[in-house]
């Protein structure tokens, strides 16, 4: 089991940690509210987590073009 780490946007893998390795706490995932993990994170079948971030690639684009923002979907 491990947390994912996918881009919410090109649903590019960006990284994966072991869950022996990491907690929620020590992510800083327990800080966010009720609704941003709903948004952020998801668990799957297999008992992983998957958390939905930006890769560089498209927080860039978003930097430079905040309207796409409004297009960020997530992918499943
Ligand atoms: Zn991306």
């Amino acid at each position: 089991m491990s947390f994912r780490y996918v881009c919410r946007c090109c649903g590019m893998k960006i990284g994966e940690i072991d869950q022996s390795m990491a907690t929620e706490v020590s992510l800083g995932l327990d800080s966010l509210t009720p609704e941003e993990r709903q948004h952020i994170i998801s668990r799957e079948h297999g008992g992983d987590t998957v958390v939905r971030v930006l890769c560089d690639y498209c927080k860039e684009a978003l930097d430079q073009n905040p309207e796409l923002s409004l297009i960020g979907t997530p992918i499943q």
